[in-house]
């Protein structure tokens, strides 16, 4: 009998699952801050998928689009041309080839972003485009439904909050002047994925503490997780 040319004798390599760091908050709650901490001293990739909303609302507003109409905005997702990149361990959207990174933080955007984030199809859109972003590897993702929509099957979530004023305080002291209890009613009311403390969330209010002290405690919290992991498998 002639050997299957196919069977040769093979190592069955497992590929390992990617670790996904959920950590979402309201806004100015140090997640950025902390995420990217986070991130850098773990060695995983960030994810920021504020920015890709922020992109989307930029967008929108370039474009003329009428940003009170759900319809007009999920249009604009079936032309719009957009890649994922990952470049220095952190990802990004870009749009005709073109990463916003300033345009998208003004105030004005951050005015919108909350309208355009509440329209179904764009969740829908977000959601596929964050769940592919393991490709890059472990993550650290920040946001607002990251532990709730987006990877709800992670073990490691973390929900961020410090009291208005606090919020209020540290975004005055970046020189940004915005209506952040509007934006936090917004988040939390709209249908579909609002912002939440996810089942199994550990809820880590920083309101008295530093950003260092954050870090340290996320870390601890990670470390302890990772190790149980370890000694699991
Ligand atoms: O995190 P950041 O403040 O940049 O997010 C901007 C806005 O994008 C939020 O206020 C929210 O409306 C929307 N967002 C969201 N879901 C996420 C991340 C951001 O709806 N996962």
């Amino acid at each position: 009998m002639q050997p299957c040319r196919y069977s040769r004798p093979g190592i069955i390599t497992m590929k390992k699952k990617p670790v996904v760091i959920a950590i979402d908050g309201t806004s100015a709650s140090g997640k950025s801050t902390n995420s990217k901490r986070v991130a850098a001293a773990l060695d995983y990739t960030y994810v920021d998928t504020g920015a890709m909303y922020r992109t989307l609302a930029w967008y929108c507003i370039q474009q003329k689009v009428d940003v009170d109409d759900p319809k007009a905005i999920a249009e604009v997702l079936k032309h719009w041309k957009t890649k994922l990149v990952c470049a220095n361990k952190a990802v990004y959207l870009t749009v005709d080839g073109y990463h916003p990174a300033t345009e998208i933080r003004t105030s004005a955007t951050s005015a919108v972003v909350p309208k355009v984030a509440a329209v179904p199809a764009v969740r829908a859109w977000m959601k596929k485009r964050q769940r592919e972003c393991v490709e890059f590897g472990d993550l650290v993702m920040e946001g607002r439904d990251i532990g709730s929509a987006i990877f709800p099957e992670t073990e490691f979530k973390f929900y961020l909050d410090a009291s208005l004023d606090e919020r209020s305080r540290r975004r005055e002291a970046d020189g940004v002047i915005e209506n952040l209890a509007e934006r936090d009613r917004r988040d939390t009311q709209r249908a579909t994925s609002p912002l939440m403390i996810s089942l199994g969330a550990t809820v880590i209010n920083n309101s008295k503490m530093t950003s260092e002290e954050t870090t340290a405690l996320l870390l601890k919290e990670i470390r302890a997780k990772l190790d149980k992991q370890k000694s699991n498998s």
